[in-house]
C-alpha cells in the first residue's frame, strides 16, 4: 500500500466510524432507523391484573401491557413501559417525561383538566377493604377510624370525601401492597381500592382481606395523555383498540384473566 491509498483508507475509515457513531446517537427516538417514533409509556407497578411483575420473567404484564402491546401491533407503533407507579406515572405525563400512561387510570372530570383520555376500556370503582376478620360491616362503622389511601387515585379522593363525616384519619401509600399491608397488620382498618384489582388480591394472592360493600363509584379506565399533547397517540390508540375489539382480541385478553 503506497501513502495515497493509506490516506485514502484512513479518511474512509473515520467516515465509516462516524456514520456509525450517527446511527448510535439516533437510537433513543429511533431504534430501528425506520423513522418511527419510539413512545413512553409509564405505568402503575403492582396493580395486579393490570400491571405487575412476572417474578419467573422479570417482566411486567398484565391486562394493561397486553392492550398495550395489542394495539401498537395493530397501529404499528413502537413504545417502552416504565412501570414507575401510579401517582410518578401522573406526573411523568405532566411534566412530558412520558408521552402516555396506562395505568387502571379512571377517567373522571377532574382529570380531564389536565389529561386527555382514550376511550373506555374498562369499568371499575373503589369498593371498602378491610381484614378479612374485621367487624366492619358498612362504611357508617369507620366512625373515627384510621384508614390507608394510595396517592392520587380516585379512592384516595372518595377517602378524602367522607373524612369529615366519619371523623377519620388517613395514612397515604404509594402502592397498593403497602396499603394493603397497613390494613392486614392493623396499623389501619380499612381502605378503599378499585373492586377489581383487591378481588384478584384476594382471590390469587391468598391477601387476608375483605370487601364491604358495593361500588362507591363506577368509572371507566383510559389511556391518557398531557391535555392537548400526543394526541396522534391518543387517536392510535383509540383506532387500535377499536380494532381489537371488533376482531375478538380484546375479549380474548380479558378471558386470560377471568373476566
Ligand atoms: N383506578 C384508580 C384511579 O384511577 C386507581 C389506579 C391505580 O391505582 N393504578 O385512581
Amino acid at each position: 500500500m503506497n501513502r495515497k491509498t493509506l490516506r485514502i483508507a484512513a479518511l474512509l475509515l473515520v467516515l465509516v466510524m462516524s456514520a456509525l457513531m450517527f446511527a448510535g446517537c439516533g437510537q433513543k427516538a429511533d431504534s430501528n432507523g425506520d423513522g418511527a417514533k419510539k413512545y413512553t409509556i409509564y405505568s402503575d407497578k403492582a396493580f395486579p391484573p393490570f400491571e405487575y411483575l412476572d417474578e419467573e420473567s422479570g417482566e411486567y404484564v398484565g391486562l394493561d401491557m397486553d392492550i398495550l402491546a395489542a394495539v401498537a401491533k395493530d397501529q404499528g407503533f413502537e413504545y417502552e413501559v416504565k412501570n414507575e407507579g401510579f401517582d410518578p406515572a401522573m406526573t411523568a405525563v405532566q411534566t412530558g417525561q412520558a408521552d402516555g400512561m396506562i395505568a387502571g387510570m379512571t377517567i373522571k372530570p377532574e382529570r380531564e383538566e389536565t389529561f386527555d383520555f382514550s376511550d373506555g376500556y374498562f369499568e371499575d370503582g373503589s369498593i371498602l377493604v378491610v381484614a378479612a376478620d374485621s367487624s366492619i360491616s358498612s362504611e357508617a362503622d369507620l366512625q373515627g377510624a384510621k384508614v390507608a389511601a394510595k396517592t392520587g387515585t380516585v379512592s384516595a379522593d372518595y377517602t378524602e370525601s367522607i373524612k369529615d363525616k366519619y371523623g377519620l384519619t388517613i395514612t397515604y401509600f404509594e402502592d397498593s401492597p403497602s396499603m394493603y399491608q397497613a390494613v392486614m397488620t392493623g396499623a389501619a382498618v380499612a381502605c378503599f381500592e378499585d373492586f377489581s384489582v383487591i378481588g384478584w388480591a384476594i382471590k390469587n394472592d391468598g391477601t387476608s382481606l375483605k370487601t364491604v360493600g358495593d361500588v362507591v363509584n363506577p368509572g371507566y379506565y383510559g389511556f391518557a395523555v398531557k391535555k392537548g399533547e400526543n394526541a396522534e397517540l391518543l387517536e392510535l390508540f383509540n383506532a387500535g383498540l377499536a380494532n381489537i375489539k371488533k376482531s375478538g382480541e380484546y375479549d380474548k385478553l380479558l378471558a386470560k384473566y377471568g373476566y
